[in-house]
């Protein structure tokens, strides 16, 4: 059994805490994950003035913005999943995300009409896109992407790349709940990865049990992330496309076990909006595609567990079928 040092590092990017654990001590290669990571961040981000993404949403009913082909792409796979018919992903939800603010100073609940004056902006139908030139446009003024659901998942998989091209195949990545894992830990016993499955609402680092992993991502949103409370109501981040409220329905969280973490992320708001029935039933199609709901009655529910092992830690929770 092979038994080496680890090097964790924790930084703060994107808003939360990024971990990275390696079995090399190599400071150069973690120079270079986390300073990969800052200019995806600057490239993604909405919560400043400038980014390439911020480029398209400023030329909204404007003119198309040409942008580089990884985010042209990554755009497309977002327009994709928000045009499945049902789907409660959108990836123009911005006007609403911005009008709410969950998660950031300034939040409230918005008054019925500027919920309804901003819905027509967030219809994902609208976008256009051309393969062509690479370019994005959003055709009336007012109209924003947001790539907070997907972008995560997508820069912890373009950091397992980078780790591969340096020769790194055993290494864990949190980003900030979004984690992503290369092959097996090499210190210590444990043959997998342990991540756990925070508890709703839970003091930090509560958890209903443990998610055990060899070489896959591990992604989980919950309504207890971000959130904020107005008269005795709880608001999340996850908001309904079609409605412009936070998703209400049985859930605390979903976790999505997969290779590729952009399919964690994707997958986590899409399920999210489906619920335990539909979203197990959607997932019959997808064998490697695994997901795990937690429910407000307590309930840890797995859609399929081949690629992952579960130890429940809290009684008050029940795994059910
Ligand atoms: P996190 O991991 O930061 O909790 P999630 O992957 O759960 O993020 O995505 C939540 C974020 O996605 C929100 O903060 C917002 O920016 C954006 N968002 C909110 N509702 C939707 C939606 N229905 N579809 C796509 N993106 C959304
Ligand atoms: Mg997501």
């Amino acid at each position: 059994m092979p038994t080496t040092n680890a090097y964790t590092y924790t930084r703060v990017l994107m808003g939360s805490p990024i971990f990275l654990k390696l079995f090399v001590d190599n400071p150069p290669l973690v120079e270079e994950v986390y300073a990969r990571i800052g200019e995806l961040e600057d490239q993604l981000t909405v919560n400043r003035a400038h980014s390439e993404v911020m480029d398209i949403n400023h030329a909204a009913g404007k003119h198309p913005v040409s942008v580089s082909p990884a985010l042209f792409q990554l755009i497309k796979r977002a327009t994709e999943v928000s045009l499945l018919a049902g789907s409660c992903f959108n990836l123009t939800i911005g006007p609403l995300v911005k009008r709410w603010k969950i998660g950031f100073q300034g939040h409230t609940v918005p008054p019925q009409e500027a919920i309804d004056a901003l819905l027509p902006l967030t219809d994902p139908h609208q976008l256009v896109l051309d393969a062509s030139n690479h370019s994005v446009f959003l055709p009336h003024a007012g109209m924003e992407i947001d790539l907070g659901a997907i972008a995560k998942g997508y820069i912890a998989d373009v950091i397992k790349n980078l780790l591969y091209q340096r020769g790194v195949y055993h290494a864990i990545i949190n980003l900030g709940g979004n984690v992503q894992t290369l092959g097996r830990p090499q210190n210590g016993p444990n043959q997998q990865w342990a991540v756990g499955l925070q508890k709703p609402f839970g003091d930090n680092g509560e958890l209903i049990g443990i998610i055990h992993v060899v070489n896959k991502s591990v992604v989980t949103s919950g309504i207890y992330e971000r959130y904020f409370v107005a008269d005795d109501k709880l608001y999340h981040h996850i908001l309904h496309p079609r409605t412009g409220y936070p998703l209400d329905n049985e859930l605390f969280s979903v976790t999505i076990i997969s290779d590729a973490s952009i399919d964690g992320d994707i997958y986590t708001t899409l399920l999210y909006g489906m619920g335990v029935e539909k979203g197990r039933e959607y997932l019959q199609a997808y064998p490697h595609i695994e997901a795990i709901f937690v429910t407000r009655d307590n309930k840890v529910i797995f859609s399929s567990d081949k690629q992952f092992t579960f130890t429940l830690l809290d009684n008050s929770y029940q795994l059910a079928g």
